[in-house]
């Protein structure tokens, strides 16, 4: 969709959106009636969008919505339409990346509900505090890269990112020294072993940033005056990519992290010994800083805008601040990919296809770029540490949406849901382009149609078939291949009628004599059953 927006800068920090008035009223034409705006109305198509109230973008909107008349003349419109013009025409034209957001959410709910009664898996055991969380907790929270915001279940309650905070130190380490320097000290490889196996690859480093290893690598990478103004600092990174939602710290876990965790203080004299970390790092303070990551504590709500910020390129959707660079992010996801989920993620990799990063804690972080970012939570683990649910819900949510990175290699053929697209985008553009070919007689690009699953006989809303366009235009091989591939020769359009009248009212003899080969009838020859109605 276009935009109608002239921006005009008064001043470097402040750019005003102004629509062009004409298109104000375009808008305001679009949903009026009578005159007016129904505001129960408007605030239906908000809510339904998934735009909440708690949106900093959107609080003045919908505050003066919810201040407004119930009916809105087209002035009060106006004046609501220029708090934030481009939000609001995205809101209202449908351009949000999800268009149809409450159906997108209702089968969300649907897999969750069903989700919901799987108890399989247990609690983790070797840090004593995550022992004590209930196994039962299920929450989930969906960010899209416009701002579009669901959540269900246990998605206030707050639980340590464990695992899950590997992305974001990795993230905070290029931005610190870069790419080039950072791999110098950190693989790029999956390691194949457990996330906290005493390895280190064949340069004695580690495997990669998503195992335990790297991150504390990661972390002695992140330098600052203090260990206090580290963690402070990568406390602010937190809640900028998460769009200022609080985030939290869990000293009971920190204490019990540090108390269990001679693997990890092995980790780091192992990776001392083997002169892996730059110059002057004191070891203990980055197991420490490493323990302090894995023990911030936040929500399914939060977590989510975390992962929408990195489908969204780095760039936080609900504040537009930039928190991470996209080539940064572009690597972070590449390695969430190949790395993320242990030493389930070639085979999450195959079957889901998604970046994504899992927590001990029973969080999973996953990133469906350019679309959304979506965060579960739900304690009990398999037997390689993966949130069971977890799992299971993101298999759903890719077996039910093409969310996987080469989905697009299945082209028509494939029926899922591609949320991005709108309702009718999705079915009609095959069938638009099949007839379009025909009418050009592009037998070419109508066999290219075909192989990649559009059917022959698909119509558009007035049930003119390709075969109709064909025999209207004369196009005699293109008639001629639709005619060997289709069953039924008489489709009838909403006006009843069949190919061979069409031919016949055009005065195409040849078109005629074709369509007759191949036992083509006019309406006026049918059974009188036929009925145009049933197209
Ligand atoms: N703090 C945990 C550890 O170091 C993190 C493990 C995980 O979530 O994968 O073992």
């Amino acid at each position: 969709m276009g935009r109608h927006i002239n921006k005009v800068k008064t001043h470097p920090s402040d750019t005003i959106s102004h629509m062009s008035l004409e298109h104000y009223s375009d808008l305001f034409k679009a949903f009026a009636s009578d005159g007016f705006v129904s505001r129960s109305g408007l605030m239906r198509i908000f809510e339904e969008s998934g735009i909440l109230d708690d949106d900093p973008r959107a609080k003045k909107i919908i505050a003066a919505i919810n201040k407004s008349e119930d009916k809105i003349s087209e002035e009060a419109f106006h004046a609501i339409v220029d708090l934030s013009p481009t939000l609001f025409e995205q809101v209202l034209d449908g351009s949000l990346v999800i268009p149809h957001f409450k159906t997108f959410c209702a089968e969300l709910t649907t897999i969750f509900d069903e989700i919901n009664e799987n108890r399989g898996g247990t609690l983790p055991t070797y840090i004593p505090q995550l022992e004590r969380v209930d196994p039962d907790k299920f929450g989930f929270s969906i960010c899209t890269v416009d701002g579009q915001r669901f959540s269900i279940g246990d998605s206030d309650e707050y639980f340590c990112v464990q695992s899950c905070s590997k992305p974001i130190t990795y993230c905070i380490a290029l931005e610190e020294v870069g790419e080039s320097t950072l791999h110098q000290y950190v693989g790029r490889e999956p390691s194949g072993k457990t996330f906290n196996d005493l390895t280190l690859n064949s340069w004695g480093l580690p495997h990669n940033p998503m195992i335990n290893a790297g991150a504390i690598m990661c972390g002695a990478l992140i330098k600052r005056k203090s260990p206090s103004d580290r963690f402070d600092f990568v406390m602010e990174k937190w809640k900028e990519a998460a769009g200022g939602a609080k985030i939290g710290f869990n000293n009971a876990v920190y204490l019990s992290e540090r108390q269990t965790a001679d693997r990890n203080f092995a980790l780091g004299y192992f990776m001392r010994e083997k002169k892996a970390f730059p110059p002057d790092v004191e070891l203990l303070d980055v197991l420490e800083f490493y323990f302090q990551c894995c023990s911030i504590d936040i929500t399914t709500k939060g977590m989510a805008t975390i992962a929408a910020t990195l489908a969204n390129g780095g760039t936080c959707p609900l504040t537009g601040a930039q928190v991470f660079r996209p080539d940064h992010v572009k690597h972070c996801l590449s390695l969430m990919l190949s790395c993320g989920m242990y030493d389930f993620s070639g085979e999450f990799a195959f079957v889901v296809g998604v970046p994504a990063k899992s927590g001990v804690s029973g969080a999973v972080l996953l990133v469906v770029p350019n679309v959304c970012g979506m965060a579960i939570w739900s304690p009990r683990l398999d037997e390689l540490g993966n949130s069971v649910r977890g799992v299971e819900f993101c298999k759903r949510i890719v077996s039910k949406f093409k969310f996987h990175a080469f989905d697009s290699m299945l082209g028509l053929r494939d029926n899922r849901i591609d949320p991005r697209r709108d309702l009718y985008e999705a079915r009609l553009s095959g069938a638009f382009a099949f007839c379009w070919a025909a009418a050009q007689g592009d037998v070419a690009e109508m066999r290219r149609l075909v192989a990649r699953g559009v059917s022959p006989t698909a119509s558009d809303y007035d049930g003119r078939t390709a075969l109709h366009l064909a025999a209207s235009e004369a196009q005699f091989e293109a008639l001629r291949y639709l005619l060997q591939l289709s069953k039924d020769v008489n489709p009838l359009d909403r006006w009843g009628n069949t190919p061979l009248d069409d031919a016949i009212r055009c005065g195409h003899a040849t078109i005629v004599s074709l369509l007759k080969e191949y036992g083509a009838k006019s309406q006026s020859e049918l059974p009188k059953d036929a009925d145009a109605s049933k197209v």
